[in-house]
């Protein structure tokens, strides 16, 4: 999964036009840098790839969703129906916003089931964020299709699958605007970035200008440029960009490894009767980070997940138990464990996620495992594990 297994010179060279110039402001300087714009680059590279307008670089993951928020008008009093599938990023950055995040039961594609999208629409609802999760898609064309009918507007959370397609097109370019994460563990890295993507010129200038005070970028004198809303710092530093640039350019490689490595495992596994593999709508457009498998109960996926554990399969996730990925274990979200209090703490009646039920997702997350797939397993460690896998498989 994670591109930083494959660091190499390619990194190194572009962090070190970066150290030699000594420009590490991805704006401005323009006489002294050199020509090195590696954030710009990063920018142009990423619309190429995925044949999409607009890309706009910064911070995180998070700052991109709370970019594409802004920019696409979400705020205080909306209601934004989300995934109860997720990191945590994609409801603390609905929260930070002023909205309120609603969510709606995922389905055995691990992400939101549209039919629960469409019942949780309310006069209320701005936007929906489906998350793409664990590399691979939602049912997205069923999603923008409900978004489009009733008005809404649709933000794509593609973090944790960057390089995914559906029916040949990019995930995270079907929306209002997508959001990409390049923190350490994702499929590229920046070390800590992120990215919105658009096909909207409005939603991209708004972000580039939200991202940064306000900054319009125009003209070469950052103290005379106007500032035509008001915004924050979530910009991204050059040396970080520098590290995504190469990374980007290993996109293709990382794919291809993930799929053959991926597939071979899958047809191992799907010689056991007892799993069932996640639903994807469009298999040949999985990023292939993560497989993801479900088991005919709850007490024998946590049996499997432990036995494949204590077999030395390593990398396994039972999202169910995991503090950080799944809604069961979110107790700070469900006493509303602030820093300080939220706009929607001001609404007469804000949810009580505490009492929130969705035992749908539960009868789904309570089945599932995710194996991730790495990118540095020779074929003999990839035959190893495929047989410590059906060892457990057997015994279960
Ligand atoms: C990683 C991740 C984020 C946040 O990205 P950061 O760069 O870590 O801030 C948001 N949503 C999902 C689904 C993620 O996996």
């Amino acid at each position: 999964m994670p591109g930083f297994e494959i660091f190499g010179d390619e990194e190194r060279k572009e962090v070190l036009d970066v150290l030699d110039t000594g420009i590490l402001f991805r704006y401005n300087f323009d006489q002294v840098r050199s020509g090195h714009w590696k954030a710009g680059s990063f920018e142009k590279e990423l619309t190429e790839k995925l044949d999409v307008g607009y890309c706009h670089l910064c911070s995180s993951g998070t700052a991109a969703l709370s970019i594409a928020l802004a920019s696409c008008g979400i705020g205080a009093g909306d209601e934004v129906i989300v995934p109860p599938f997720t990191f945590v990023a994609t409801f603390e950055a609905v929260l930070l916003a002023g909205a309120t995040p609603v969510f709606a039961d995922i389905d055995e594609t691990l992400c939101l089931n549209p039919e629960a999208v469409k019942k949780a629409i309310s006069p209320k609802t701005k936007a929906v964020v489906p998350v793409h999760m664990c590399g691979a898609m939602a049912q997205i064309d069923r999603l923008k299709n409900i978004c489009d009918r009733k008005g809404v507007t649709l933000i794509e959370d593609a973090c944790q699958s960057l390089g995914s397609t559906f029916e040949g097109k990019a995930i995270g370019s079907f929306g209002k605007a997508g959001c990409f994460s390049f923190d350490f563990v994702k499929t590229i890295t920046c070390a800590e970035g992120g990215a919105v993507i658009s096909n909207y010129e409005a939603v991209y200038k708004t972000a580039d200008a939200y991202s940064d005070h306000g900054h319009d970028h125009i003209g070469n004198d950052r103290g005379l440029e106007d500032h035509l809303i008001l915004g924050g710092n979530y910009r991204i530093s050059e040396l970080n960009a520098a590290v995504g640039l190469a990374q980007l350019r290993k996109l293709d490689k990382i794919l291809e490894l993930q799929r053959a490595n991926k597939k071979v495992i899958k047809d191992a596994m799907a010689a056991f009767p007892d799993v069932t593999f996640r639903k994807l709508p469009d298999e040949a457009g999985d990023s292939a980070t993560f497989l993801s498998f479900f088991m005919p109960d709850e007490d024998t996926t946590r049996a499997t997940a432990k036995a494949l554990s204590e077999a030395g399969v390593d990398g396994c996730f039972y999202w169910y138990d995991n503090n950080w990925h799944y809604i069961r274990q979110w107790g700070h979200l469900k006493k509303m464990a602030v820093a300080a209090r939220l706009p929607m703490m001001l609404l007469d009646n804000f949810p009580d996620y505490g009492r929130l039920e969705l035992p749908a997702s539960d009868a789904i997350m309570g089945r599932a495992i995710s194996m991730q797939i790495k990118l540095s397993w020779s074929q003999e460690a990839i035959e190893q594990r495929i047989e410590k896998i059906c060892g457990v498989l057997k015994s279960i």
